[in-house]
């Protein structure tokens, strides 16, 4: 049956569908879409997945969840979505550095960031659902998706929704502010609906101009009546990327104890390098849904905002630095999905949620009530990572363990270090370390997290820089996609100003060509 969707800030007009859901992304009134019931796996269904490949767990969760698309349909959809696109039949493996400490690598797909786990799929079903609202006569148009990226997002939408049909998309990202390998992830893209722009500004800059534009309804009529064209947008807001990210969290419980690494039914910790809690939201989705996950270790770097929420029930980024760190895609301030936690923990009062989000915008910070703090505090804890202690991790762990990680899984490897008990703890990592090859460069050579790189190795472009970290590990498997950017045309070179203005009319060249 149907399962219907409710909003966190209970400004919605009714419930709706998963399609809708997916291509509003946003609910009217600024809250976000939830389920409104989570489905209950008994310990045996959960373990039973092991014995499918992943698409078909996948899938088996999107029913359960009471998606309005025929069953086929989604056994295809998530076929396409995690099949040959992935370097490993297992989609996400689990690899252990030890009995008790589990890396869970969501790195696998076509970008080797865990984006990819959710924008391989969300674009299908987004597609999906679009042509099933035209077909009702629903809708009558097609989509542009605009993505404002600071490197990692930006990619992995480009790639999801390539060529993929009814929709479009353009990304902006901050002109000199990613890195050579970002950079030619996305300047490389191939496909015939995408456009990709360098904004001279900062990722701010970008992110500012995007959320103006989707605020301008003038624009909106323009682009309808114009090209018929709703802007959307692919952030971790919109519950079809969510979704994706339960299902490897239940998958995972039942492949640890189909590998013997876990006894049935023991309990594990989950620890996660969190940035917009979307990732660790969906492991409690997944403790919800049965799986026994006893606590989750929430992971930050020096941006510990949440880290200090969950220690003290008060939000606040009054007083707060941005502080850039060697895990850029955990630089963030404000956690859009911890709106979707709250709600839940409040035992779904949207009233309170409301409340604290208007504190958020007028007072820069809310404190929570102190039933929803015990809550809180009963399934996650906290710590944060220094950007030195960050680098020292990925050096340790691989001298101890022959095992080289990034910097957004050596922040959660360290936190789960500190705040491990007697469960295993199952280490969520998040990117493959060729994405951040300056970072695990210095880790690995003892700089500072923000010196300069010695003279020649400065000079190297990323490809050249992995081969050089690849020859002094040992490590030399690089992903395809990475390896080769170097030998790839550049496709998108154009530059534009910031600003709404030049943003708008970026969009309708693009539209127009
Ligand atoms: C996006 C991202 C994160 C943070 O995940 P959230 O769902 O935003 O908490 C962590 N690591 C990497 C590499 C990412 O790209």
């Amino acid at each position: 049956m149907a399962n219907l969707y409710i909003d966190t800030r209970g400004r919605a007009e009714e419930p709706i569908p998963f399609t809708q859901a997916v291509v509003q992304g946003l609910a009217d009134g600024g809250g976000l879409y939830v389920p409104q019931s989570i489905p209950q796996f008994s310990l045996d269904e959960i373990l039973n997945l092991s014995t499918m490949p992943y698409a078909q767990r996948a899938a088996h969760i999107y029913k359960a969840f009471g998606i309005d698309l025929p069953e086929s349909q989604v056994d295809e959809l998530m076929d396409a979505a995690y099949g040959s696109n992935f370097d490993s039949a297992d989609i996400c493996p689990i690899t252990s550095l030890d009995e008790n400490t589990h890396i869970l690598e969501l790195w696998h797909g076509p970008t080797s960031a865990f984006k990819d786990m959710a924008l391989q799929c969300l674009p299908l079903f987004f597609s999906a659902s679009a042509q099933k609202l035209r077909d009702e006569g629903v809708i009558d148009h097609t989509f542009l998706i605009l993505v404002a990226t600071s490197g990692d997002t930006g990619k992995a939408a480009l790639e999801g929704f390539k060529d993929k049909d009814g929709v479009k998309i353009g990304v902006l990202y901050p002109h000199g502010g990613v890195s050579d390998i970002q950079h030619k992830q996305m300047a490389t893209q191939a496909g015939e609906n995408v456009k990709v722009w360098a904004v001279r500004g900062n990722f701010d800059d970008c992110q500012t101009g995007v959320k103006l534009t989707f605020a301008d309804s003038e624009f909106a009529q323009e682009l309808m009546s114009e090209h018929k064209v709703a802007l959307s947008s692919a952030n971790s807001i919109n519950w079809g990327r969510l979704l994706p990210q339960v299902v490897y969290y239940v998958s995972s419980y039942a492949q640890l104890v189909a590998q013997g690494k876990v006894e049935a039914g023991a309990p594990i910790d989950v620890c996660v390098p969190t940035g917009n809690f979307g990732n660790i939201l969906a492991a409690w989705y997944a403790k919800q849904m049965g799986a026994p996950i006893e606590r989750l270790l929430c992971a930050s770097n020096e941006n510990r905002v949440l880290t200090d929420f969950i220690n003290t029930g008060t939000y606040d980024i009054s007083d707060r630095e941005f502080v850039l760190t060697p895990s850029p895609s955990m630089d963030i301030l404000v956690s859009s999905n911890l709106e979707r936690q709250l709600f839940e923990l409040t035992g779904r009062n949207a009233e309170a949620i409301a409340g604290w989000m208007n504190d958020l915008n007028t007072q820069k910070k809310f404190r929570v009530d102190p039933e929803t703090f015990a809550a809180l505090r009963r399934d996650f804890a906290s710590d944060s990572v220094s950007s030195d202690d960050c680098l020292k991790t990925i050096k340790e762990v691989l001298d101890e363990h022959d095992y080289l990680l990034d910097p957004h899984t050596a922040v959660a490897y360290k936190v789960a270090e500190r705040l491990r008990g007697e469960n295993p703890v199952l280490v969520a990592s998040t990117a493959h370390w060729a994405k951040f090859g300056v970072s695990v460069y210095r880790a690995l050579h003892d700089l500072a997290p923000d010196a300069g790189l010695p003279a020649d190795v400065a000079e190297l472009t990323g490809c050249e820089l992995n081969n050089l970290i690849a020859q002094q590990t040992g490590k030399s498997h690089i992903p395809a996609g990475l390896a080769e950017l170097d030998t790839k045309p550049l496709r998108f070179k154009q530059v534009i100003d910031a600003g709404k203005p030049n943003i708008q009319d970026a969009t309708r060249a693009f539209l127009s060509e």
